[in-house]
This record gives C-alpha cells, structure tokens and sequence, in this order.
C-alpha cells in the first residue's frame, strides 16, 4: 500500500461519459509526486497540439500531491492545469482550503478532465465511488448558491464543492475554480476552461484519511510549527493580518503597484493595510485543512455603502494591491466588496483589478471615453467606478463590460495602439502586486515563466540582498545560495537565485505544499523540513536535490508545451511600460528597467535550465530529468 496518496487517478471523459480509474505505480508517484508536474504528464501525452483551449480537445487537470491531507500545517493544496485560453500557453494555478484534502479522502489522487459533456453536468466524488449528475439547475447561480444548493441536495454539509461561476458561463476570459465560495484557483483561466467542458462543479466527500509511514515523525514535525512560528521574522505578521501584512513593507521599498504601476508608492497605504483591515473589518480568521498558520481572512461588513457578506472571505495582499493601490483607490469597503464579487463570480482577482486599472489609465489619457464606459467618470481612486465597471465586466454588460471580461491585453486591442503603452501584461497576464522595479529578479520571473507574470514563482530579492536575515540565509545555503547580492542587481548570482528557488517553488507545486508554510527562506518550514515531511509521510527517503530535479521537470514539461504550441524567447517579454521611469515618490520613484540587463539574465538563465538561446529545452537536457518522452 502506498503511503500518503491513494493510488488512483479518475480519468473522465465527458463526451463518452466515461470515467475509469488508473493505478499508476509507487515510481511514478516518486518522480512527479503529484500537483502540475503529474498533470503535464497527461496533457503533453493526451491533448493534440494546437488544441482550441475551450474545445473538448483541452485537458484539465486537477491533482493534488503525495502528501495532501496528512495531518500537518500546508499540505491541502490542488493544482489546475490545462491550456490557457488567456495565453495559448500552459495554464497553471493552485488552491487551497479543504476541497484538496476531502478529494484525498475521497481515495483519488486527481483528475484527467476532457471531452464536453452534450449538458451541463457535475461530478459526485464519494469514497472511491464516482457519477456524473445533471448540473442544470445550478448555471447562473452565484458560487455561494451553488454551495447551498448541493449541500442541501446530497443532504452533507461537509462536501467539498470546486467550481465554475457565471462569470465563465458568460465568457469572461480569467475566470477561476472556486471552493468554499472563497478560495480560488485563480490565474490563467482554469474556470472558463472547465466551463467549457459543461463541467459545472467537483463535489467530494471522503472518510478514508491517507496512511502515513512514520507517524511519530510526522506529529513531531508537526509540533515544532506553534514553537517555529512566534520567533520567525515573517510569520507572525502573517497570521495576524494574512497576506495584507505586506502592503506597508512593499510600499516601503517602492514595490506597492500605484495607479496602474505609474508609482511604486501609494500615499493612502495605511488606508488598507493589514493592520488597518485587523482595527475596522477583519470578523474572524480562517484556515485550511490542518493548518495551525490561519493566514485566511473573513470581513464582515453590515452598514455603508459597500456591505460585504462574510462567506465570501476578505481581500488578500493581491487584491488590495490591485483593487486597491493599482486603482489609486483606498476604500477598503470597496476593495473587500471587489473581491467578495469575484468570488461570487468566480474570477481572479489580479487580472480583474488590475485590467480595471488598465481601463482607468486609458481613461485618464482620453483613449477611452465615456461612450465606452457607458457613461462611467473611471478616473484613478473612484471607487464607485471600480465596483460599476467590475459588476459589468462580471455580467458581460454592454459592449465595456465583455471588452473587460476580456482582459486587458485583448481590450488593448479594442481601444487602440496607443493603450499599448499602459500594459502591464506577459503572456497576457496582468502583472501581481509585486514591482520588478525593486525586486529585479523577479521581474526576469515574470518574463520567462511560462504562465506568465507570477509573484508565486521564486522567491523574492530581498531574502537574498544584503542585511537578510540569518534564518533565511541558512535556509537558502542548502539550495547553494550563500552570497547575498546588492539591493536591485540582477547580477548572474541573483539570476542563480531566480533559477533555484524557481525549481523550489516548482516542486511546491508538484507536492502541492503550500507557499505559506513550505519555502527556500521566510516561510514557517525551510527545505531540511519539507524534506523530513515528505519522508515521514511517504516512507522515501528523498533529498533537497531529488526535490529540485521534481521542479525542474515541471518547469521543463510546461516550457515543452509552450514551445509545441510556437511559443519561445519572443514570448519572455515584459511590457513596454516596465521599461519607462515610475513617476511619484520613494525609492524607484525614476527607476526602470532595462532592455540590456532583462535580455542578459534571460541569456544567463537559459545556460542554467539548459535550454538553447531561444528557450528550448535541449535533448540532453531532457535526458537528464529522465522526461525524453516528452519531445
Ligand atoms: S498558510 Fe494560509 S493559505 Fe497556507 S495552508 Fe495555511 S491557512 Fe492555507
């Protein structure tokens, strides 16, 4: 019996309605161990090049790791993957809350999704058992609805319920996967590709908890966390004020995205910081399943002019920043109700916030006017505007809503050359709340990921500038990084940097750990722990080393996708406007990047993944991560 994962991954093929088990084997497991790296072993073998990502030829895969549902801090994670419909590269997002998990106790693994159902159907995931059931009665419900309807249905308040929402019934381009009405899978499309399928929702329930090899070691580790976590610098401040804790510490060094990535400072910062959202809004803390770190908020807001209903949860760091600062808006009434109608829609939030901003700058600049914004004053910091626009985009209302339902890149395309120079995209992603301006390797990240810009990626300078901390220095030692580099280089070793946590991160989304809690630096376990985890609950013995080579497959299986698909180094580029000095105050006020520095790291990173000058990973290459199979 293997232990941590079941075993089992459900294929469904919905124009045959057909679903099968397969029974992969324990070495399998142990060179993917699960999350995006297992699902690309499906899509490169199973979906036809050039595929139509919302035909029935796209495959979705939903798979969670070797370890999810162990009883320790962040292991209750899924990740989506399919082509993206925003990209027509690989698509790639990860959530998590308790829907991962339950999947576990389901006794699956995850998921290989295609074909299109003739009618709208779900699908009932119990204790091994599996059906298709009619979904009519559920489109155009708000996630909320959904929730309600089902669990009064199968009469279980327990089941876990990942779903579509009526933003991709209406076709709006990054619609996400949501469970609990509040956690998302949000970037690159994942809901309107599910959507497209007539998928409406995955509805698990299990009782069957995954064996553990070594128990001891597990409660054990599992101990250390409440001690581990008053004395790390980081994660106190995360579990008291979640992910917002950062707005004040990214405004600080210039990174806080302001009125559409114009400024690196946000003179309203405290306005929506975490601590201010902790004093007036904050009703509770939330987790995910077995996770002592609680980093989820729930607001609660009963008077005013933006009321915002608690099961919807509460504005994350990403949402403030777009919502927020990137609309120059500083309401946080408003940015919590931005995000309460995404989540009742179903779409990320980065690309929804940050598209609106987008719209705001081209406003502002007479690109757009109010005959396109039937009649909406969009300036910078109108939140009234924001929530109209976002409640247009989310209904496909008028010719202004669909063209914001499209994302920024392609409503670029509609209003006009001249907005080009207000993008902040890659790969048609909108950028996250992160600036590249301070945090230059990153920047490089946005550039060659192959989902486009992702904050989630790597890890970020500042952990490997001068002044870092030791806890964060000892931790990066053991993936060879010890020579911090100067504030904003992108120097060859803060490129090595880029690279080696990037495979870190990789293989975080492999095992579906979560980012929180798992990492090469700040967060509440280094790598010595994720290694001792992933030991105890499966019975291996891997080392950091075996980890990073499950990283770069992934990374080495999405950039395979890319290029089937015709994407290579011409895709690995930031937008114009990165390029141009930020304007306002503080310490990039002036700052840009430059063409010579991003082109010689991306020369300088492709040496390191082995890839050829127009980012193709060579046959050797390959070879050595033993996936040859996949040219
Ligand atoms: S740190 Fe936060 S996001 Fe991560 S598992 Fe814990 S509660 Fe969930």
């Amino acid at each position: 019996m293997p232990n941590g994962y079941n075993g089992k991954i459900l294929h469904v093929d919905l124009t045959k309605r057909l679903l099968t088990i397969e029974e992969p084997s324990e070495a399998f497991y142990r060179k993917y161990m699960g999350g995006s790296a297992m699902g690309m072993y499906y899509i490169l073998r199973e979906m036809p090049r050039g595929a139509d990502p919302v035909g029935p030829d796209n495959v979705l895969t939903l798979m969670t790791g070797v370890t999810t549902g162990a009883s320790i801090s962040g292991q209750s994670r899924i990740n989506a993957n399919a082509k993206s419909p925003i990209s027509g590269g690989i698509g790639d997002s990860q959530g998590g809350g308790f829907f991962p998990a339950e999947l576990k106790f389901a006794d699956i693994d995850g998921l290989v999704i295609k074909g299109r159902a003739d009618k709208p159907v779900y699908l009932w995931i119990k204790d091994g058992k599996f059906e298709l059931r009619d979904a009519a009665h559920l489109m155009g419900k708000k996630t909320g609805e959904v929730e309600d309807i089902l669990k009064e249905e199968i009469g279980d308040k327990k089941i876990e319920i990942l779903q579509h929402g009526p933003a991709a019934e209406k076709g709006v381009l990054f619609s996400s996967l949501v469970s609990m009405a509040n956690r998302n899978n949000g970037r690159t499309g994942m809901g309107l590709v599910m959507a497209s399928k007539n998928l409406k929702a995955v509805v698990v329930r299990g009782s069957k908890k995954p064996t553990v090899a070594d128990r001891n070691a597990l409660i054990a580790l599992s101990k250390t966390g409440p001690k581990l976590l008053p004395d790390n610098p980081d994660m106190p401040g995360l579990a008291e004020e979640g992910t917002a804790t950062v707005v004040l510490s990214q405004n600080t060094i210039g990174s806080l995205p302001t009125r559409n990535y114009s400024e690196g400072q946000f003179e309203h910062c405290e306005d929506i910081s975490g601590a201010r959202m902790v004093e007036t809004v904050l009703k509770e803390r939330d987790t995910c399943y077995a996770c002592i770190v609680r980093c989820k908020r729930v607001v609660e807001i009963k008077e005013g002019a933006y009321k915002v209903d608690p099961r919807y949860g509460g504005a994350e760091y990403e949402t403030l920043g777009t919502f927020g600062s990137y609309c120059g808006v500083n309401d946080l009434a408003a940015i919590n109700l931005a995000n309460q109608m995404c989540n009742e829609y179903a779409v990320d939030t980065i690309a929804a916030g940050a598209t609106i901003a987008f719209a705001m700058e081209c406003f502002e600049n007479g690109i757009i006017t109010t005959e396109q914004t039937n009649g909406l004053e969009l300036n910078f910091g109108n939140a009234d505007a924001m929530i109209k626009a976002l409640d247009m985009m989310l209904t496909a209302e008028g010719e202004f809503g669909k063209t914001l339902g499209m994302g920024s890149e392609r409503a670029s395309k509609v209003w006009g050359k001249a907005s080009e120079d207000y993008l902040v995209t890659v790969k048609g992603a909108e950028s996250p709340a992160h600036m590249p301006h301070a945090k230059r390797s990153l920047g490089l990240i946005y550039a060659v990921n192959p989902f486009g810009a992702d904050h989630q990626s790597s890890e970020h300078d500042p952990y490997y500038e001068e002044g870092v901390a030791d806890l964060n220095l000892n931790r990066l030692k053991l993936l060879g990084l010890d020579v911090p580099q100067p504030e904003r280089s992108l120097s060859p070793e803060k490129v090595r940097f880029a690279y080696l946590t990037e495979l870190f991160y990789s293989m975080l989304d492999s095992v579906e750990l979560c980012q929180f809690v798992y990492g090469p630096a700040w967060t509440l376990y280094g790598p010595a722990e994720t290694v001792q985890m992933i030991n105890a609950v499966t019975g291996w013995d891997v080392t950091v080393d075996e980890l990073q080579v499950v990283g770069a497959r992934r990374l080495n299986l999405f950039r395979v996708f890319n290029n089937r698909e015709g994407m290579g180094r011409k895709d690995d580029k930031l937008p114009k406007k990165f390029f141009k000095a930020l304007k306002g105050e503080g310490p990039t006020a002036g700052i840009a990047l430059t063409h010579n520095e991003i082109e010689s790291a991306k020369d300088e990173y492709y040496k390191l993944a082995g890839w050829t000058k127009e980012g193709v990973p060579t046959q050797q290459t390959l070879e050595n991560l033993d996936i040859a199979w996949a040219i």
